[in-house]
């Protein structure tokens, strides 16, 4: 059964007004269960990821002053949330989760973490809802184990993966694919080994046709031991800061091309949920619940 993993019992403080949709998670959780796509078991709290281990990836001043709470306030604006101790506790246990199921999903062929995806995440600094970012950080305990060499990234956000890509420019071992929104934030790109940006208001077709296209053509020049996917909620219609117009069952089919792909060409893959801003917050949960029910008919045996 697939192995997922939730850091959504560990909630930080918010402001009343805040467009964060913290309480995505805990519903997710949730539904998860009640609709038996996963026994609770299945569910797993993920540990913290150490400050050596963030530091794989993030400078030790940025590591260092967010745990001491000592980032500017111009630095907090920039990342979008207060800082509280509680925040440090979630932010270590959202890269635990992918670090966890990125090593569950070289065993099983597919894993998931409830949370992550936080791309907006910088070496040396946050931004956009993001701290730390899990994917970059879980891509280099894999290398370092020696149990992956060549990683990509597939990021269908529809915000682009700014940090992501910032943080492997030049690397060659780690392909960052992106489809997201053209005029959407961040405004200032950064770019990947391969951008497709996507004009306002792109629907299920056009959208679909792409990614059929280009997926395909992106794992080839690839050549990837693993691959973590982005599953962000956001290209939704009725997304708050989306500015396209999937609807539920093109990002079900989105998802089934991603996963199905990687099925077939035997590469494991890791799930994050990325964003989501649903003007109902149970349609981002409807649509992160959709990916998880796509993964879980989608388990390889070991090695396949
Ligand atoms: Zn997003």
């Amino acid at each position: 059964m697939l192995r997922l993993w939730s850091s959504a019992r560990y909630v930080f403080p918010l402001p009343a007004d805040h467009r964060f949709p913290i309480e995505k998670y805990a519903r997710l959780r949730e539904r998860v269960v009640e609709e038996g796509l996963v026994a609770p078991e299945c569910v797993h709290e993920p540990a913290r990821a150490p400050l050596e281990t963030l530091r794989l990836v993030h400078t030790a001043d940025y590591v260092d002053r967010f745990f001491n709470g000592r980032l500017s306030s111009a630095e907090l604006r920039h990342l979008g949330f207060p800082w509280s101790s509680a925040l440090v506790e979630r932010s270590q246990r959202a890269v635990g989760g992918t670090i966890e199921a990125a090593r569950a999903a070289l065993e099983d062929g597919i894993a998931m973490n409830l949370a992550g995806g936080t791309h907006h995440a910088f070496a040396d600094h946050g931004e956009g809802f993001c701290v730390f970012n899990d994917v970059a950080v879980a891509t280099r305990i894999l290398q370092r184990e020696g149990r992956v060499r060549r990683v990509a990234i597939v990021d269908l956000d529809v915000h682009q993966g700014n940090g992501t890509n910032a943080i492997f420019a030049g690397d060659v071992d780690v392909f960052t694919f992106s489809m997201h929104g053209g005029r959407n934030y961040p405004f200032r790109k950064v770019a990947g080994s391969l951008d497709v940006e996507l004009a306002d208001g792109a629907g299920d077709d056009e959208y679909l046709t792409l990614l059929d296209d280009v997926l395909p053509r992106a794992l080839t020049r690839a050549e990837p031991d693993f691959v973590f996917y982005l599953a962000g909620a956001d290209p939704h219609e009725g997304d708050r800061l989306g500015r396209l117009r999937l609807t539920f069952d093109g990002l079900a089919r989105r998802d089934a091309i991603v996963i199905d792909r990687c099925r077939e060409v035997g590469i494991p893959v890791a799930i994050t949920i990325a964003g989501g801003y649903g003007r109902d917050v149970a349609d981002t949960v409807r649509i992160h619940l959709q990916t998880v029910r796509v993964a879980s008919g989608a388990r390889m045996p070991h090695g396949a």
